[in-house]
């Protein structure tokens, strides 16, 4: 190991626990969480690929669980298409094949035999489904189409590979829908994304800010991107958290997809929208709430919300007791249960209460009870708190009920604890010689910005650091440059932007809004 990272190394960590700080070696430390809770494993034979360990899928379990009645209530419905697509119908909108090209993977072979017209792997599945919108959509009757499909797509990217974060082959709900009108589809294109940050806030406990992207960084062939942007404080680094796309009517000219206006019987092109969110949203979740003790889960996607331990049981302790005490862990874990909590009892023998301990924070279990025979005489039991570490005895009695409301308790306290972390590092930038200098200091900037793509590329020109070959290889240097995240939503007005007056930061021309700036996964 090289000196540099030697203060990484947590003193007395055992080999089950997590051996690197997050604050000091953030890469290691998440590929050590990841791992070591049973979440993902590396899948040693294609780089990229890595393998959904079921307490990873369940969270996405979960997901899908919110997300599919939600977009139910939309009158949304699922399909499921082929992964393949020709190079014919993939290259069909110029835009969107430029933007995606690079990344395509190809099936060349069948055997040893060269297919003749090779076949693509879905990177999205626009130029898969749109040929079948125009054979099925013929009048405005067909309108609104809603379709959805949970799938896995394959982008080979050359970019550095993170778990969840960037992978050559994701899992996402990819929705395609068709409209009549703009108005219709611009309000959809804002529901999807509210019900985005319902998944990220509400159920991830992570805070997102929500906007719209620059001409440079929407989506290839859209009309207009919006988006959530997460922030992992770890590494002053944004994350695109989840995108609902409006395409306009770029996709329905080239694919010809038609209907005949019912006032003048003239032919209309329909109005489309794509949206999609991945278990990228996994790996958001694990950098932001997890700690030096590993996992830290929101109750809402934790397989296991409640561990229930037996402890204070030594070589004095009566057969009886012992008994006694195991009665209760298993009486409280089905009292539990019934009340609808996710509890567990951890009853294995020749393992310490401390090693369980351990063990289970290291999976993130938000709540943990310890029952002992000092506890039956008080009929209470101690119940300790993954996110924060507090500890407080609480009565048999109303155990339920007290769980219930403390689980809702640490859901709110996670949120609230990240969104102050976030807000935090947002700063506002009002001179240039200040952007630079608060990047570096792991924070977003919000600055005024005339919105034009060359200003944007001169920003992340300006905002690279020329780094030495060493720095380079450490991933934690602040070298990159920065790139719009998204213009927000909500727009800050302290200074407020005065149309006509207000300067771009780092062009000197017009400033059109405030935008938001960061260095990116
Ligand atoms: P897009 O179709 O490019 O708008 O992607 C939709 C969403 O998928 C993005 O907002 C990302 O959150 C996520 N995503 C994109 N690329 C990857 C990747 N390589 N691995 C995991 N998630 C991804």
């Amino acid at each position: 190991k090289s000196t540099k990272k030697a203060d990484a190394y947590i003193e007395g960590a055992s080999q089950i626990g997590i051996e690197v700080r997050k604050e000091v070696d953030f890469s290691t430390w998440y590929t050590q969480v990841l791992k070591r809770s049973e979440m993902l494993e590396y899948y040693e034979e294609v780089s990229g690929c890595y393998i959904i360990r079921p307490l990873a899928y369940n969270i996405w379990q979960e997901i899908q669980t919110f997300f599919d009645a939600a977009i139910k209530k939309l009158g949304v419905e699922d399909t499921y298409f082929p992964m393949f697509v020709s190079q014919r119908q993939l290259e069909r909108e110029k835009d969107h094949i430029e933007g995606f090209a690079a990344e395509v993977a190809w099936v060349t072979k069948a055997g040893s035999s060269n297919i003749e017209n090779p076949v693509a792997i879905r990177p999205t599945s626009e130029t898969v489904m749109y040929p079948y919108f125009a054979k099925w959509i013929r009048t405005y009757r067909d309108l609104p189409l809603k379709l959805n499909q949970w799938c896995n797509v394959v982008r080979w990217e050359f970019k550095n590979p993170q778990p969840f974060i960037r992978t050559r082959e994701f899992l996402w709900q990819e929705g395609h829908t068709a409209h009549f009108t703009k108005e219709e589809a611009d309000t959809e294109v804002y529901e999807i994304l509210e019900l985005y940050r319902q998944v990220y806030e509400d159920i991830l406990a992570v805070p997102v800010i929500r906007g719209v992207k620059s001409e440079k960084e929407k989506f290839a062939g859209g009309l207009y991107t919006t988006t959530l942007e997460g922030f992992i404080p770890a590494t002053g680094r944004g994350v695109q958290a989840a995108t609902s796309h409006c395409l306009g009517q770029n996709f329905s000219k080239m694919f010809d997809i038609v209907i005949e206006d019912p006032k003048d019987a003239k032919k209309v092109h329909v109005w489309q929208n794509s949206w999609g969110l991945s278990t990228r949203s996994i790996g958001v979740m694990v950098m932001i709430h997890g700690d030096n003790k590993g996992l830290v889960l929101p109750p809402r996607v934790a397989a296991t919300q409640v561990i229930v331990i037996p402890c204070g049981i030594t070589s004095k302790t009566t057969e009886d007791d012992k008994k006694l005490v195991e009665n209760k862990v298993n009486d409280v874990v089905e009292e539990l249960k019934s009340a609808g909590i996710k509890a567990k009892a951890d009853l294995r023998e020749n393992y310490s209460p401390g090693y369980k301990y351990n063990h289970w924070e290291l999976k993130g279990v938000p709540i943990r009870l310890e029952i002992g025979p000092r506890d039956l005489l008080n009929q209470q039991s101690l119940m300790a708190r993954r996110d924060n570490g507090s500890k407080e005895p609480i009565p048999l009695a109303d155990i339920a009920s007290r769980i219930s409301d403390t689980l809702k308790t640490i859901q709110k306290d996670m949120f609230d604890r990240a969104k102050k972390v976030y807000d935090d590092h947002v700063k506002i930038v009002l001179k240039w010689e200040d952007f630079v200098p608060t990047l570096d200091g792991k924070n977003f900037v919000m600055i005024p910005w005339c919105e034009e793509m060359t200003c944007e590329n001169s920003i992340k020109e300006k905002s690279t650091r020329h780094v030495t070959e060493q720095e380079a290889e450490d991933e934690r240097a602040p070298s990159m440059g920065a790139k719009s995240l998204c213009i927000p939503l909500e727009q800050p007005n302290d200074p407020p932007i005065v149309p006509g007056e207000t300067k771009c930061i780092s062009c000197g021309g017009l400033a059109k809004n405030y935008a938001l700036f960061g260095r990116s996964y």
